[in-house]
């Protein structure tokens, strides 16, 4: 596995929450993190259609851009009752007419989709959030780590912490969605801990243990 030289890394996304996440979840390591969004980058298309993919596309555009090494996620929400789906297509799910994101219709359609099939009942609603992040270097290199976390999608909406899907998604053994946790509760990591719980920093944990911690 190549190591990070350095302390300077770019954060490729254009997204607030989880640019947010992943600031929390790097701070305690001392780096020296802009994100893609600050930057002024564009924003490549994801054309893949698996996580690792266009975890790939942003990273290697963000890395190649600015001769620094850059991180990547790429996530979403996959539920058993729909194939998988929105999987992959996650935040195309949120996208309007205009363009923009609205994640409160996004979290309805998949509501009435699992309807449709018949998934009114918790044992039936089961699903998972995956994040895969990318560390890719401006040679093309690159190193993968992938987190998930199992729970089941409620509705109504919980929450009004955390981004995007949050609210509908309960983790397996707790009472409170993500959208009902701080979050340090959604991380439920810090350096040295055995554990984490959300998909990102069980994923942020793999990569700290591989390329951080000494
Ligand atoms: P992408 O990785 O930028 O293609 O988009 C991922 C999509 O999954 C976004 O629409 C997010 O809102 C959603 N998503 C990913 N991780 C989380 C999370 O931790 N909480 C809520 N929604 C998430």
């Amino acid at each position: 596995m190549r190591k990070l030289e350095g302390k300077k890394l770019v954060v490729a996304t254009h997204n607030s929450g989880k640019l947010r996440e992943i600031a929390d979840l790097i701070g305690p390591f001392g780096f020296e993190t802009t994100s893609a969004g600050e930057l002024g980058l564009e924003e490549p298309e994801e054309t893949g259609t698996k996580f690792e993919e266009n975890a790939y596309i942003k990273a290697f555009f963000a890395a190649k851009s600015t001769g620094l090494p850059a991180l990547s996620d790429d996530s979403g929400l996959e539920a058993d009752a729909l194939d998988k789906a929105p999987g992959v297509y996650t935040a195309d799910w949120a996208i309007e007419p205009d363009g923009h994101r609205d994640f409160d219709k996004a979290m309805k359609k998949v509501e009435d989709a699992l309807e449709k099939k018949g998934a009114t009942t918790p044992d039936k609603r089961h699903g998972r959030f995956v994040s895969v992040l990318c560390l890719a270097w401006p040679d093309g290199h690159a190193e993968y780590f992938r987190g998930e976390i199992e729970g089941t999608l409620v509705w109504p909406p919980r929450g009004k912490k955390g981004f995007g899907f949050d609210p509908i998604f309960q983790p397996e053994g707790y009472d409170k969605t993500f959208g009902e946790m701080t979050a340090e509760e959604k991380h439920g990591w810090k350096p040295g801990d055995k554990h984490a719980l959300s998909h990102r920093a069980r994923a942020f944990k793999q990569f700290a243990e591989a390329l951080l911690e000494n």
